[in-house]
């Protein structure tokens, strides 16, 4: 087994400041303005913890960005990369190679239904532009349907399906997306007071949707099972029945996009399993090897191979099925399969985060909702609980932000790194994580609530 790093016992102060000093100088970071940011340097990670170079230890409750499903340097996966790296590091993916096809036979075994083939791609934007291309292909039509309340990647079809403010820079006309509404209760669009109400009302809208559209013109719509950056918004039972029989009743192909919900996040190996739903493709990534490697891929229902059967696909990736990226899958759905990872995230759920954060829920007045299943929470931080206003507005950067800015160093003051995007905090740790671990990342939430309700 590797030698793990561990929480460095002697701080190094002058390394973490040589390492941020390229940093600031070099690394053109993701969705951030360039001079307004302090990122920190990390020296070392495992298991549900990372460390900087000053000696602060932190409790991950973001898993990442939602990827590290069994945590940070799992031995049995990085043994399994180490291995793969020895025998064979890459070869091209004209190729059968063990590692993939093992990879694909492994996920096929678990997707729902007859998702069998796998087209693996390098995680979830392309993963998302793959799955619409091939809807395109098999129906030959052009419009794609996605929720507002979404997010799909950052590439440019994939973030004009998005709904998140950030599609707003890049969006230059979305060439052939159509937004509409999903299910979600609290912020109702179709003044529904019950779940029923809301999800026969949320089928409605979107059957009407296809009508003006024209339903010759839609090759494909494309939700996340449970939304995941926008607010993990777990579906009201029968939302998702209803889109596959819209989907069956106008020639539409069903991709449901499990990049953040797939891999044991919800408690089952996909969210599509809480519901029943088989989709005709569904992209994932993150969770399939936690991230280690980047990978991601659609799996694909027999009908849609069949179209690609006798003529020939029109899209590929140089790294498709990379070598060292599918043994790190091999190696991840193995620790998932022989740990009960799944179980874990299901139970511990159940029986430890959603009481706790309702508990909290009832004695801090900035918690508007608790929602979630498994290890994929939300609170939804409001400065009034009458009115639901949110906590800070709808794309708050800067000034407008200090309320979940001030949440957020609470947190970390108390060791716990948690996820915070607009006017939420999301608990999404490892799936692996323990009680013990949990236990302590709902105090420090509790502590930064506290925060948190000054402003309300
Ligand atoms: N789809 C969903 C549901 C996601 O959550 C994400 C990433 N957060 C993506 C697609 C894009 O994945 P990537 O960043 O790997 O391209």
């Amino acid at each position: 087994t590797p030698q793990l790093p561990q929480p460095d016992a002697q701080p190094d102060p002058q390394a973490g400041a040589a390492v941020k000093a390229a940093d600031r100088a070099h690394v053109f970071h993701s969705w951030s303005a360039q001079e307004l940011i302090d990122p920190l340097a990390v020296a070392g990670a495992e298991g549900a913890y990372f460390w900087d170079y000053d000696g602060n230890r932190y409790l991950d409750l973001t898993s990442g960005l939602v990827y590290t499903n069994v945590g940070y340097q799992h031995p049995k996966v990085v043994t399994a990369v180490q291995e793969q790296a020895a025998r064979l590091t890459t070869f091209a993916p004209a190729f059968a190679v063990e590692a993939r096809s093992e990879a694909a036979r492994l996920i096929a075994e678990r997707t729902p239904g007859d998702l069998d083939r796998i087209f693996f791609t390098n995680g979830g934007a392309d993963a998302v532009e793959h799955a619409v291309r091939m809807a395109r292909l098999h129906t030959g039509r052009p419009k794609v349907l996605s929720a507002y309340r979404s997010y799909h990647g950052g590439t440019q079809q994939a973030i004009n399906m998005t709904g998140d403010p950030r599609r707003w820079a890049s969006d230059h006309g979305s060439a052939g997306v159509v937004h509409f509404w999903a299910p979600f209760l609290y912020r109702s669009r179709f003044y529904a007071e019950t779940e029923e109400q809301e999800c026969a009302r949320a089928l409605e809208h979107l059957e009407t949707t296809i009508a003006f559209e024209g339903p010759q013109t839609v090759a494909a719509l494309v939700l996340e099972t449970v939304p995941g950056t926008a607010g993990i918004m777990v579906p009201p039972p029968g939302y998702l029945a209803g889109v596959r029989e819209l989907c069956d009743k106008y020639g539409i192909v069903f991709v449901l996009d499990e990049v953040m919900a797939g891999f044991g996040r919800t408690g089952e190996w996909f969210a599509a399993d809480l519901f029943g739903v088989v989709p005709d493709l569904m992209t994932f990534a993150k969770g399939v090897n936690s991230g280690y490697v980047p990978l991601g891929g659609v799996a694909i229902s027999g009908e849609i191979a069949e179209t690609f059967a006798r003529r020939p696909y029109p899209g590929g990736l140089t790294y498709s099925g990379h070598p060292l990226a599918c043994a790190a899958a091999v190696a991840t759905i193995g620790v998932m399969a022989e740990e009960g990872v799944v179980e874990n995230a299901a139970r511990l759920g159940a029986d430890v985060v959603g009481p706790a954060l309702r508990e909290l829920a009832e004695r801090h007045p900035s918690v508007g909702e608790v929602r979630g299943v498994g290890m994929f929470w939300a609170l939804e931080l409001v400065r009034n609980r009458e009115t639901r206003e949110p906590l800070v507005p709808y794309n708050a950067t800067g000034e407008a932000n200090a309320p979940m800015a001030a949440f957020a160093a609470a947190a970390k003051a108390h060791g716990v790194w948690p996820f915070v995007n607009m006017n939420r905090t999301h608990v999404v740790p490892p799936c692996n994580v323990t009680e013990a671990e949990l236990k302590e990342g709902l105090a420090a939430l509790d502590a930064a609530l506290s925060v948190a309700d000054t402003f309300t």
